[in-house]
This record gives structure tokens, C-alpha cells and sequence, in this order.
């Protein structure tokens, strides 16, 4: 093994216009005991990488390192195996999601909702992300991908398709039901189809033609152009459940007045609430990332042709162009950072 590989090394967080990340030759770690090495094929950016990179959580503690390599959403074939890793051969292809390990003893390690664990560690913010050549995962946070799928169009069923599935997941719909999805990024355009497969008739919500056409693509009954207010009013009160992606207060008044009384609101962004009425009888669900069984469940619907992604590849060491594209607004679909020519361990 050598010693040493590429990554997208982040030193000091600053405005993704000062170019803070570097791709340089850096240390290639060993695996210790329950961890695997990955040789990534592809990593998904995230809007998170982006506030992590750019300064927004250093208040919160993140990054935890410096340097460190961003990136949580990584597809690639494990190449070295620490001590006593069973389950994983060096080839296999894996993925790993944010939740990069947990602590496998708390009340919610122990009853299937680890995603909720206090000493969490999240990939690529307090531990080196997917950003790079290879990358140290924890196997029990490791996931098999079917060998079907693509290991490029498969990454962001780590980050987006997680999110999504458990957003879908926290609500309780099916035939018969309307639900309105939010904010048509990557996670929105996962939640559309999580949402359709349930049987349920989806209204997507979206501020660009191109997201609002991708939507209807992917299942969506009917979409919403959120600039025109005449097609918001007419949406008021319909939704049996809605689900928001878009962090911005704005979005979320919009997400309620669609919403009927009675009904569910699933947030996978912070929400600012003001005056939220009892009166409606209204639920608010908070939902994060997802547990390990759901994103097998996630994986599966993906080998069964259920759900896919929308994706475009980039170099892997284009990330700093790729980023400041999505700060821009300019992507069309979900990036993916790609190392060329990964075919093997
Ligand atoms: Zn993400
Ligand atoms: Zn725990």
C-alpha cells in the first residue's frame, strides 16, 4: 500500500470565491479495527459542504479537523480491510452515508435510531469526507451497494435519497392522498418518487421550469411554478401532507397554506416558526438524515429500478468550479465529484 493520495483539502474555511480548497497530495490512512478503506469512485456535493466550507458552522464546531476533506455522500470499492471487519471483501462495491458512525450504546444506538446518537460523527465534517482517492469508513456504518447500480449515479442515494426516504417515511399516506413536496434540489426530486411510490398523488413545488419538468418526470401528478401566487392559492388547503426541503421562511408559509388541518408537515431543513396556530390541529416532524435499515431500504428500491437519481459527473479535482456553480445556482441536477478511471480496489 502506498502511503500517500489526492484529496480536497480544506485548511481554513472562507468564501468558495477564495478558492479554499486545495487538491493536493496528502497522508493515505490505514484502516484500524472496524474500519475499511475505500478506493471512491464518487462523492455527491451537497449544499452542506458548501456552508461547512465556506464558514457557516464553525460556531458549531464544524469542521472538527483541519485540514480536512469534505464530501458524505461516497460510493467506491472497499481496498483494505482493518482488523476484525467481517461482511466486506476488498472489491466489494460500498457506499457511506453522513452518519459516519455512532456509538452503538445509547438509548437510540440500541433501539434502531442512530441517526439520533449525541457523539454521532458526521462524514466529511468531523472526520475526512469523500473528497479525495480513498477514504476511511466505519464498516458498521458501511453499506453494500447491489451490483447493478452505477457507483456514480449512486452516490447521492447517501445523502438526497436517505434524507428523502425518511422524510417519506415519518408520514403515514397512501392512495388517496395528496402530498406536496417543497423544494425540488436533489433531496426534493428523491422525495417525489419516495412519495409516489406510496401510492400517494404528488404536487411538486419548485421555482425552475427545468426542476419543476424533471419532477413530473419522476412522478409528480401535478407542479406548482412557486413564483406565480395565483397557482400557490390554488393549492391552499389541499396537501394531506406536505414536506420541505427549501430553507428559506418564505417556503415554509407556502408549505402551510397548502397544508390541510389535520395534516403533517415534514421539515428537512431549520425552520423559523411564528405563530404557528393550534387551532388547525397541525403537525410538525422533523426528520435527519435516516437510519442504517432505511438506507438499505433506499439501496433496494434502487436495484429494483424503483427510484434513481439525476446526475452530472465532474472531475474530482474540479470541485472548487463545482461548488461555486452550486453557489450560484447554475447546476441542473445533482453534481457528482468523479475520480476517472476507478474500475477495481
Ligand atoms: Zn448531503
Ligand atoms: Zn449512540
Amino acid at each position: 500500500m502506498t502511503s500517500s493520495m489526492f484529496a480536497q483539502e480544506l485548511d481554513q474555511p472562507a468564501p468558495i470565491a477564495q478558492a479554499p480548497l486545495t487538491w493536493r497530495e496528502t497522508n493515505r490512512a490505514a484502516p484500524a479495527a472496524g474500519q475499511l478503506e475505500i478506493h471512491v469512485v464518487a462523492c455527491g456535493v451537497c449544499r452542506s459542504n458548501l456552508h461547512m466550507i465556506e464558514g457557516d458552522w464553525v460556531d458549531g464546531g464544524v469542521p472538527a479537523i483541519s485540514p480536512i476533506i469534505p464530501g458524505h455522500e461516497v460510493t467506491g470499492y472497499v481496498s483494505a480491510l482493518g482488523e476484525g471487519v467481517t461482511g466486506f471483501a476488498v472489491g466489494d462495491p460500498v457506499g457511506v452515508q453522513p452518519l459516519w458512525s455512532s456509538c452503538e450504546t445509547c438509548e437510540f444506538c440500541v433501539s434502531g435510531r442512530e441517526n439520533l446518537c449525541h457523539d454521532r460523527k458526521i462524514t466529511g465534517e468531523h472526520v475526512n469526507g469523500g473528497y479525495a482517492e480513498y477514504m476511511i469508513a466505519t464498516a458498521a456504518h458501511t453499506y453494500h451497494v447491489p451490483a447493478n447500480l452505477d457507483l456514480v449515479d449512486s452516490a447521492p442515494l447517501f445523502c438526497p435519497g436517505i434524507t428523502a426516504f425518511a422524510a417519506v417515511d415519518k408520514l403515514t399516506i397512501g392512495a388517496g392522498d395528496t402530498v406536496a413536496i417543497f423544494g425540488l434540489g436533489g433531496v426534493g426530486h428523491m422525495a417525489v418518487q419516495f412519495a409516489a411510490l406510496t401510492g400517494a398523488r404528488v404536487v411538486a413545488v419548485g421555482r425552475t421550469p427545468e426542476h419543476l419538468e424533471v419532477a413530473r418526470e419522476l412522478g409528480a401528478a401535478e407542479t406548482v411554478d412557486s413564483r406565480d401566487p395565483e397557482a400557490l392559492a390554488r393549492i391552499a388547503d389541499t396537501a394531506d401532507a406536505v414536506i420541505t426541503f427549501a430553507p428559506a421562511d418564505a417556503v415554509t408559509a407556502q408549505a402551510f397554506d397548502a397544508l390541510k388541518w389535520g395534516g403533517t408537515l415534514v421539515n428537512g431543513v431549520a425552520l423559523t416558526l411564528d405563530g404557528f396556530p393550534f387551532n388547525k390541529a397541525q403537525t410538525i416532524h422533523a426528520s435527519v438524515i435516516g437510519t442504517r435499515a432505511q438506507m438499505r431500504e433506499v439501496l433496494e428500491l434502487a436495484a429494483a429500478g424503483k427510484i434513481r437519481t439525476v446526475v452530472d459527473s465532474f472531475d474530482m479535482n474540479t470541485a472548487g468550479d463545482v461548488l461555486t456553480a452550486l453557489a450560484a445556482g447554475s447546476l441542473r441536477s445533482r453534481a457528482v465529484l468523479a475520480n476517472p478511471g476507478v474500475t477495481t480496489a
